[in-house]
């Protein structure tokens, strides 16, 4: 579904991303975790297209899609939960969610709304209230809504659980389950390692720009000396 090669990315004449690669298997759920600025936001920012490779590619579905721009990359399956949510704060949840289906048909709008309300049911009471009244979690269950507007193959989602209390955590990973089990493919960014590595197929992790280990979520979890090593955990 996705692979990076040897990526390579940044600000400017920056690089914080350095030779990074990964390979995504359609249906799977990978996630990229690792400390603050370890380049994780930068790595979902490139896939997204919202910075350009400075190096190396980025394959998806057989396309070498580095030079597309963001909208190109969203009508070919590609959608971001970003970090900070950053939704339309005046728009309400039902706005937010539309304009998350701009790229695709008017007429499958009402479904996809349909179907964002079925995984978040929460939503349906913030229908019509102004976005940025929610409370974090909320925001976060708009994000992910709004994404899925788009009808993803590929979900990007940045910072499942920053900020957020822990049952909004878990109706966020719940929906995260539920989207693997309907098809699709998930790279997900977290700080919460335990989070990630319980829902996760594989487990990528960075360091200052650059992968120090990856492989299956299964092998993470059950060494802890990476674990202290790179994630702090014990
Ligand atoms: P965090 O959890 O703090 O978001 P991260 O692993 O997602 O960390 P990035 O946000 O990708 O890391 O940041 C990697 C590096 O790039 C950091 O040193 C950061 O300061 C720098 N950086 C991020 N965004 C920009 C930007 N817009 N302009 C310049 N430098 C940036």
């Amino acid at each position: 579904m996705l692979e990076l090669r040897e990526l390579s990315c940044g600000y400017g004449a920056m690089r914080v991303v350095h030779g990074l690669s990964l390979s995504v298997g359609a249906g799977e759920i990978v996630a990229l975790i690792g400390a603050n600025g370890a380049g994780k936001t930068s790595t979902i920012r490139a896939i997204a297209g919202h910075i350009p490779p400075q190096a190396g590619s980025i394959v998806y579905q057989g396309a070498d899609i580095g030079r597309w721009d963001p909208i190109r990359r969203v009508k070919a399956g590609i959608a971001l939960a970003p970090e900070g949510r950053r939704l339309f704060k005046s728009l309400t949840v039902r706005e937010n969610l539309v304009v998350g289906g701009y790229t695709r048909a008017k007429s499958g709008e009402a479904a996809n709304i349909e179907r964002v309300l079925a995984l978040f049911p929460r939503l349906k009471e913030r229908f019509d209230q102004p976005a940025g009244g929610l409370s974090g979690g909320e925001q976060q269950m708009v994000a992910i809504g709004r994404a899925l507007m788009a009808e993803p193959k590929l979900l990007l989602i940045d910072e499942v659980s920053l900020g957020l209390m822990p049952k909004n955590v878990d109706i966020c990973y719940e929906a995260i389950v539920r989207l693997k089990a309907e098809g699709l493919t998930i790279v997900l960014v977290e700080q919460n390692t335990e989070r990630a590595l319980a829902v996760a197929d594989q487990v990528c992790v960075l360091e200052s720009g650059r992968r120090v280990w990856h492989g299956p979520a299964a092998q993470a979890r059950g060494n802890e000396e990476l674990l202290g090593a790179y994630l702090g955990m014990h």
